[in-house]
């Protein structure tokens, strides 16, 4: 049997390859330094484009770009109107930021349950976890998979909830044919580096809703408007004039980060078909490898993959999780692992939040590892990470 190199073998590779990275080319490069040697670098014609784009490529109605995902779900949990006392149902699956949103309005988040083969949020959990105080629902497209939309749209029409989607790994997806963007109430995209498309940092809320779409766009450059029809002193004094009617906050993007996102978005297709190629080799030669265990997929989501995530099932390992994931590092292969539930965070557990609260996604974390996937992969990065699995998995077996 071939040693790995954490035991004295030699590597599948020399050089390290990371879980995710962007593709920038010159034409991106390009299409920001244009803006950067123009008239406006914020504030100008990109973002308005940007957000034409976006309403384009998901079927939604509106597009609000802001300066990161974050903030898009801030907005988000501002637009429905949470605060003090409410509560807002989300997965423990996810980044943070998926359940912080809800902190920054005073509300509190509960988390719901995943299914132990999707690990997407289980409605039957949602259900389970509705209270009078319920307001809203952030259902995560987990991995780029989107999660059971129907289902959940019915248990938020029935008790007057929100549905907002966390797609931050999910552009390019589709739900029945559906576009994700196209059918939450609102749903929040993320540009950062690791994700389908990036523009550094940023974000997006799309939404069909007129209502919600004016209280997005105040929440995102502080509250000010200069809708005369939305002022509550007109008649105005003078061109100059606007109005703060709300509170928000400057959560903008710039010009030259939109620039850059539709140089991305130029290229997304191309994107998406090689992450689902990459896909689809690991779903065949991973398949069958002993002790390792593949994300289910519902077949109402056409997936665009942001994470391939695999599990150990370590009852037929005779290594642990962190002993794998240091051999992987050893073979020169950086996986990373997404993500330790949300409340086991000292954060939160000072607010009082319990290990046990969701003993599906606390086993599903135990085991998952994600490994490269990103379009800039060679055919033979791949193969390195197919051969580096089939390594260890053999080295471990019980
Ligand atoms: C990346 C991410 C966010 C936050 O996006 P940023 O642009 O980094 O602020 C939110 N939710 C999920 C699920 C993410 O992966």
């Amino acid at each position: 049997m071939e040693l790995p190199a954490i035991a004295g073998g030699k590597p599948v590779r020399n050089e390290k390859i990371f879980y995710g990275r962007q593709w920038v080319t010159e034409e991106d490069i390009k299409a920001v330094s244009d803006v950067l040697s123009g008239p406006y670098v914020t504030c100008g014609p990109k973002v308005t484009e940007g957000e034409q784009r976006l309403c384009e490529y998901t079927g939604a109605k509106h597009a609000v770009l802001v300066n990161s995902g974050t903030s898009a779900l801030h907005c988000a949990c501002l637009a429905a109107g949470i605060g003090e006392g409410d509560e807002v149902i989300t997965t423990p699956l996810t980044f943070a930021a998926s359940a912080n949103c809800v902190l920054y309005c005073g509300g509190t988040p509960v988390f719901a349950d995943v299914d132990p083969e999707t690990y997407n949020i289980d409605p039957d959990s949602i259900r389970q976890k509705i209270t009078s105080k319920t307001k809203a629902v952030i259902a995560v497209d987990f991995t780029g998979q989107v999660v059971k939309a129907d289902e959940i749209r019915a248990i938020c029409d029935e008790f007057g909830l929100v549905f907002i989607e966390d797609a931050a790994h999910s552009i390019g997806s589709r739900y029945k044919g559906k576009p994700v963007g196209s059918f939450a109430d609102m749903t929040c995209f993320s540009f950062h580096p690791v994700k389908t498309v990036t523009s550094g940092e940023g974000g997006a809320i799309l939404t069909n809703d007129d209502e919600y779409y004016k209280k997005l766009v105040l929440a995102h450059t502080h509250g000010i408007t200069h809708d005369e029809e939305m002022m509550e002193d007109a008649p105005h004094e003078g061109g100059w004039y606007y109005e703060m009617i709300s509170l928000g906050y400057n959560y903008r993007m710039t010009d030259f980060q939109a620039a850059l996102l539709m140089s991305q978005m130029d290229k997304i297709d191309a994107f998406i078909s090689r992450r689902k190629e990459i896909v689809s080799r690991y779903n065949e030669e991973l398949k069958d490898l002993p002790g390792l265990i593949l994300q289910k997929e519902i077949p109402e989501s056409d997936t665009s993959r942001h994470l391939y995530i695999i599990r150990l099932d370590l009852s037929k390992l005779t290594c642990t999780r962190r002993e794998f994931f240091d051999a992987m590092s050893a073979e020169n292969i950086q996986c990373q692992i997404h993500y330790v539930p949300t409340y086991w965070f000292p954060y939160y557990r000072h607010l009082g939040y319990e290990k046990g609260l969701c003993p599906n996604a606390e086993e599903i974390y135990k085991g998952i590892m994600s490994i490269p996937l990103y379009p800039m992969m060679s055919d033979s990065d791949v193969t390195d990470v197919i051969n580096a699995l089939k390594k260890l998995t053999a080295y471990y077996q019980k």
